[in-house]
C-alpha cells in the first residue's frame, strides 16, 4: 500500500535512476555503516541483490538502506546496508 509521499518519491528516484550511466561518489565511506561500503545505482543494487525496485525504494523510505545524493544530484546507495534475502547467509 502506498501513500501519496511515497509514489512521488518513487517515481522521483526512479526519474533519477535512469539518468544513472557510470557514478562516481567521492570517497566510500558510509556514516550510518562507520565503515567504507560500495555504493551502487538503484538498478545495480536491483541486479545484484534480486529485490524489486519498489522493494529497494521501500526500504529506503524506511531508512533501512542508506543512500546519499552525488554532488550531480544523482541517488546512490550503500550495498552493505541492503539486507538480501536469504542469498548471503552469513
Ligand atoms: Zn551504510
Amino acid at each position: 500500500m502506498f501513500t501519496r509521499r511515497t509514489v512521488i518519491t518513487y517515481e522521483k528516484l526512479e526519474q533519477v535512476a535512469y539518468r544513472f550511466a557510470a557514478v562516481e561518489v567521492a570517497g566510500a565511506w558510509c556514516e550510518e555503516c562507520g565503515t567504507d561500503v560500495r555504493w551502487l545505482t538503484p538498478y545495480q543494487v536491483l541486479a545484484m541483490s534480486g529485490l524489486t525496485l519498489r522493494e529497494i525504494f521501500r526500504r529506503i523510505e524506511s531508512h533501512q538502506t542508506h543512500f546519499r545524493e552525488t554532488a550531480a544530484g544523482l541517488l546512490v546507495i550503500c550495498y552493505q546496508s541492503v539486507q538480501i534475502p536469504e542469498r548471503e547467509q552469513r
